[in-house]
């Protein structure tokens, strides 16, 4: 079984902080764009790969699609995939996008998850953010979803935000948590090199967060959640009891997935492979069946290093018997260290980290990371 994901790679609008693949003036290749990407999924399936348990509608803003567009790929993958009877379909709607008529037509396609980018309960922040939506939208928009029937639903809020106080916080985590919704993706904001914000920041007009304040806020997430009962099964992930993503999990338990469209990366099991960022040269490859696409096979360190990145991010922990060789004496010594810190735990042949261990996360895998 395999996860699908499809890369929409259109936006209205350049969000400040977002460094992910988007055109704002697509209009005049939309179509053909939308062609490579049926394309690519008639190209990708085999027997091997075409039975699918989870797709995954990303970007880029999927509800930007028409229904059309929409019924068209959603036709290509039938007739070329065989798809699981209760496979999950997440959608990544925008707040602006949800109106009855949308939420009408992708639950006639089949979408059963939507994860909806709320990002914050501050209309100020929206505002130096560039997003195309007020915080109404948002709510609107959540209760809508909920009246038309869509019981699987995901929110994306930013924490880390510059002003943003950890009362501030404290108050959007209260109310994301009685919206009724099932599922909670929250992010520290980062300040990534070719983005407006970042232009922002070094012309002195927005003031970064504060790190303690950020990781005060992340402790503040962790025990929000557990008093709601949420369970944080991932680190910037939190669900109701069954209700984690199913496909992004996929991901951080290191299983098969095929993406599709530009920017979008693949999984085997041994070899990673991700499609060109540049929508004419992906348009263009795609039709002339010509490389649109790079593969790398992992070696045996890159391999076994992923498998603790992305096992540590996860409450199932990293499975010390999925480790092909055991650690050294030096690597014991190093995770001996950090359960004496308190950072994690042993137990069952699995590493798991604690609270206050996920502050470090990416520290401690790189501490445990072999080089070629
Ligand atoms: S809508 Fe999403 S993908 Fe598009 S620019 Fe904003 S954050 Fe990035």
């Amino acid at each position: 079984m395999s996860g699908l994901y499809l890369h929409i790679p259109f936006c209205r609008k350049r969000c400040t902080y977002c460094d992910f693949h988007f055109s704002t003036t697509f209009e005049n290749y939309r179509s053909s764009l939308i062609s490579a990407l049926v394309q690519e999924l008639v190209l990708r399936s085999t027997k091997s790969n075409n039975s699918i348990q989870t797709i995954y509608f990303g970007g880029g803003t999927p509800s930007i699609l028409t229904e059309s567009e929409l019924c068209l790929i959603f036709t290509t993958i039938r007739q070329h995939y065989i798809v699981a009877p209760d496979a999950e379909i997440s959608f990544e709607a925008n707040p602006e996008d949800i109106t009855v008529e949308n939420l009408t037509i992708w639950k006639s396609v089949g979408i059963n998850r939507l994860s909806i980018g709320l990002q914050t309960f501050s209309d100020a922040d929206l505002q130096w953010m560039n997003r195309a939506h007020l915080v109404s939208d948002g709510l609107d928009g959540i209760k809508l979803a909920q009246q038309l029937g869509f019981d699987n639903i995901s929110v994306d809020l930013i924490y880390g935000l510059p002003g943003q106080s950890l009362a501030a916080w404290q108050a959007s985590l209260d109310a994301v948590f009685k919206l009724g919704v099932q599922h909670l993706s929250a992010y520290c904001l980062t300040i990534e090199p070719k983005t407006a914000l970042n232009h922002l920041v070094r012309k002195k007009k927005l003031q970064p967060a504060d790190e303690v304040l950020q990781s005060e806020q992340f402790l503040e997430l962790l025990t929000k959640a557990k008093s709601f009962g949420f369970e944080q099964y991932e680190i910037s992930n939190f669900s109701l009891p069954g209700l984690h993503s199913k496909h992004n999990s996929s991901y951080w338990k290191f299983l098969p997935y095929i993406g599709i469209g530009p920017s979008a990366h693949s999984f085997d099991g041994t070899q990673r492979r991700w499609n060109v960022r540049n929508n004419t040269i992906y348009t263009k490859g795609v039709g002339k069946n010509e490389q649109w696409y790079q593969t790398e096979a992992l070696s045996a360190n890159e391999y076994r290093n992923e498998q603790i990145l992305l096992g540590l991010r996860t409450v199932w922990g990293l499975d010390l018997t999925a480790l092909k060789e055991a650690f050294t004496i030096k690597e014991n010594a190093q995770i001996v260290e950090f359960a004496r810190l308190n950072w994690l735990t042993l137990a069952d042949q699995k590493m798991i980290l604690t609270e206050e261990g996920k502050l470090h996360a990416d520290g401690i895998a790189a501490a445990l990371f072999r080089l070629d």
